[in-house]
């Protein structure tokens, strides 16, 4: 099963995730990423990894569970 995480340690609240790609992000009240899904099918693993690209500081990454 692939799932998205984020490291909100290093993420830089820009919000490029949840603006470009709502399927899978959503900001929280304060403004924070959060996730929103939890197994990734085809269509949600190419928006969460299209984040995970143009993320700038590299907090979003797929794994393989
Ligand atoms: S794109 Fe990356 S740095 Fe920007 S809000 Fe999302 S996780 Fe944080």
């Amino acid at each position: 099963m692939r799932k998205v995480v984020l490291d909100r340690a290093i993420c830089l609240k820009a919000g490029q995730c949840f603006y470009l790609q709502p399927s899978v992000f959503k900001a929280d009240a304060e403004g924070w990423p959060e996730i929103i899904v939890g197994d990734l099918d085809d269509e949600t693993f190419e928006a969460a990894d299209s984040a995970a690209e143009i993320c700038p500081s590299g907090a979003i990454e797929i794994i393989d569970e």
